[in-house]
């Protein structure tokens, strides 16, 4: 399983949720979040953040297919 959290910073309007729900999973770097995910598996938690980002910014696959966020 290949998993992947990537924060579109275009979008990102930095309200800080995702590191609030995640902080070991994103940062706030110069007021955008960033995913700082080494790879595994991504939690509860990182898929919250996917779903609660106002932006719609997070995305978050697994081998290539979107699951976060959920509809
Ligand atoms: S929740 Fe979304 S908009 Fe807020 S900091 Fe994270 S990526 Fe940016």
């Amino acid at each position: 399983m290949t998993w992947r959290v990537t924060v579109d910073r275009g979008r990102c309007m930095g309200s800080g949720i995702c590191t609030a729900l995640a902080a070991r999973s994103f940062v706030l770097d110069d007021e955008r979040s960033r995913a700082v995910g080494d790879g595994s598996a991504p939690g509860e938690s990182v898929l919250d953040a996917a779903d609660s980002c106002p932006a719609g910014a997070i995305t978050v696959t697994e081998n290539g297919r979107v699951i976060g966020p959920r509809d």
